[in-house]
């Protein structure tokens, strides 16, 4: 059964397994992200797409490393963590789950941090509050 009233603190509480950093495709990056980003790894944000970034059709992601793993995931840990893309700090109170909140069992599936025993109706109410609270 799905509980439908747990404080929404109580449905994610990241393990800093680094799941989430592992796989290509996931990271994108805004312009002010690469702005941001290259200021604090002090490249110049000009050729940061070209020289830390990859192409997913026209929008671009961080890039892997060999072993599969975020570039700027290190010793297990976000490397760029105080300025870590919107993607990643939002993560996972993300527009798309308020739209569907099947992509929050989805995602559940890979991030160890997400309880997905919840209902359909604390999942919005949660991503709502959240998005609200981050300006989003
Ligand atoms: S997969 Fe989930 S629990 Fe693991 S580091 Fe990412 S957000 Fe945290
Ligand atoms: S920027 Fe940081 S949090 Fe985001 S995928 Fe890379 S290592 Fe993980």
């Amino acid at each position: 059964m799905s509980l439908n009233d747990i404080p929404c603190d109580a449905i994610f509480k990241c393990i800093q397994c680094g799941e989430c950093c592992n796989g290509f495709g996931g990271t994108f990056v805004t312009p002010m992200d690469i702005v941001t980003i290259a200021g604090y790894i002090g490249a110049d944000p000009k050729t940061f797409v070209r020289d830390y970034c990859q192409m997913s059709g026209s929008r671009p992601v961080i890039a892997q490393g060999p072993d599969g793993y975020c570039i700027f995931f290190r010793d297990r840990l976000c490397s760029i963590h105080p300025v870590k893309p919107r993607m990643c700090r939002a993560w996972p109170f993300i527009d798309s789950v308020l739209k569907d909140p099947a992509n929050w069992r989805m995602m559940a599936g890979s991030c160890p941090g997400m309880r997905a025993d919840v209902s359909d109706a604390c999942i919005q109410r949660c991503v709502r509050e959240q998005l609200a609270t981050r300006g989003s």
